[in-house]
């Protein structure tokens, strides 16, 4: 009992057999249990595999009992055999895109490798920083105000399970500035479809309510009472926390450079020498996409700077606070957004327009002197008590914009096993548990994804 001594049968008979099979039929298709189902044509196809176990089992009689199984279960069920090994798929990059897929393939039966380079959240990732908006206006012509109802009922559901706030219902606000408002207007009936309770409020109403906005400018607002924001690294530092109390495996380690490009390649190289061999790669790597995927991704997912600034309100004067005053958006000339409160932090406030390009690694993580003199002529103007209000804080984040600002979610051309998932584009974190289950039952079910998302949309 040499080989018993190091390995059980049983594992050594299907790791074998598995190993084997799946490069003969390529994706394995899974039940809902994230068992391989395994054609009878493959099996013939396997043959050769099965008679070279057959020959192990007459000399290792222990494997034999394993092998009757598989046959007995061939003969009862002609189709397909179940073979009760998980499949295992290794996501890279736990932000908000890898980190909720890993989540739900672990929930549908997969075993789950998550990598991170620097960890979930991380002061570079673009899931970072404190807070991000979720809201359903979103334009005309588009599935994310659909996407933002599955994704708020799961954040929801989340906060429950994890016994902790990641949600904060404090109400978004959009000001419609004279001129072009077809974005607010083309919102409208999205939100009805989707069942978002929102107020169309005449600039009167606006000013009753809130009084300490100038709304110069501003001829309608849309207010979303139930929408807010989000805790942003928090969140993701939840969702691990979550993923590997439900038995999933997370090592902080980078996936080493490698030509991914070529599809065919055995086992990922990890920065620390070791390798991680699955049989799914789900690559969610934000910013990073492009870089590890030059050819398929490149400049398909394009890096941009973006200046986040976090000013101090008046002293004893809750107007800026959350309680006083929703999540805004001001979409004049330049798209602007804020969020108060932010945990005492300070008045949040960005621009949206996209910054210079920024590389994710190497950036230095300094905001531009212009950028916050602009923001802070802004404040002056749309929240006069804020005129000169002191900087707290600063950070800079980097959008990973696709041409289209569109996801991207597909198989990678050469590899029916590897998953580029990314683009999120300024907009993605909130879709975070949305997107996550898709990506998953994508992966599981060997499913195609909706053509919006997929690669094809570029020419490629
Ligand atoms: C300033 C700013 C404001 C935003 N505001 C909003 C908002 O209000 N609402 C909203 O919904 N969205 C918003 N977004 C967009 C949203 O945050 C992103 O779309 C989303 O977080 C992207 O998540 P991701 O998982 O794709 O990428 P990331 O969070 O960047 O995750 C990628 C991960 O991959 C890891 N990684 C990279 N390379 C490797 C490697 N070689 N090996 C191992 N790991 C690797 C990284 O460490 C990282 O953790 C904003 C973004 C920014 C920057």
């Amino acid at each position: 009992m040499l080989f018993a001594d190091k390995l059980p049968a049983v594992d050594l008979c299907s790791r074998t057999f598995l190993s084997d099979m799946s490069e003969l039929h390529q994706p394995t298709k899974l039940n809902r249990q994230g068992e391989r189902r395994t054609s009878r044509r493959s099996l013939l196809r396997g043959s050769a595999v099965v008679g070279g176990l057959s020959t192990l089992a007459g000399r290792f009689p222990f494997l034999r009992f394993t092998l009757a199984d598989m046959l007995k279960q061939a003969g009862d069920h002609p189709a397909e055999i179940k073979m009760q090994s998980k499949i295992h798929v290794c996501v890279i990059g736990a932000g908000a895109f890898g980190g909720w897929t890993a989540l739900y393939l672990l929930r549908r039966g997969a075993r789950v490798t998550l990598l991170d380079a620097w960890g979930p959240g991380n002061s570079r990732a673009s899931s970072g920083g404190e807070t991000r908006v979720i809201r359903g206006t979103y334009g005309s012509n588009q599935p994310y105000t659909k996407m933002v109802v599955r994704a708020l009922q799961l954040w929801t559901e989340h906060e429950k399970r994890w016994n902790r706030q990641l949600l904060h219902r404090t109400g978004v606000l959009w000001m419609a500035a004279r001129g072009d408002d077809e974005y607010e207007r083309g919102s409208l009936p999205l939100l009805r479809e989707a069942g978002i309770p929102y107020e169309e409020l005449s600039a009167a109403e606006l000013e009753k309510r809130w009084p300490q906005i100038n709304l110069e400018d501003v001829r309608w607002g849309i207010y979303e009472p139930q929408n807010g924001f989000l805790t942003a690294r928090i969140a993701c530092q939840a969702v691990l926390e979550g993923f590997l109390s439900e038995g999933g495996e997370y090592r902080q380690a980078a996936v080493a450079s490698h030509d991914f490009e070529r599809g065919r390649w055995d086992a990922l190289a990890l920065s620390d020498g070791s390798k991680v061999t699955a049989d799914h790669y789900v690559f969610a790597c934000g910013p990073w996409l492009g870089k590890l995927f030059p050819a398929t991704i490149g400049d398909r997912v394009r890096p941009t700077k973006q200046d986040v600034f976090f000013f101090g309100t008046p002293a004893g004067d809750d107007r800026f606070s959350e309680k006083k005053l929703p999540v805004w958006a001001d979409h004049r000339d330049r798209f602007i957004y804020g969020i108060p409160g932010s945990d005492g932090r300070g008045f949040k406030v960005a621009d949206d327009t996209r910054g210079p390009e920024f590389d994710p690694t190497s950036g230095e993580r300094e905001p531009s002197a212009d950028g916050l003199r602009a923001i802070r002529e802004y404040l002056g103007f749309r929240f006069p008590a804020l005129k000169n209000a002191p900087l707290l804080e600063s950070r800079v984040c980097q959008y990973e914009n696709s041409p289209d600002n569109n996801f991207i979610i597909d198989r990678h051309p050469n590899s029916e096993r590897v998953w580029l998932v990314g683009g999120g584009s300024g907009h993605g974190f909130k879709h975070g548990p949305a997107l996550g289950e898709m990506v998953a039952e994508l992966v599981m079910e060997g499913k195609d994804a909706d053509p919006l998302f997929r690669l094809e949309r570029f020419g490629r």
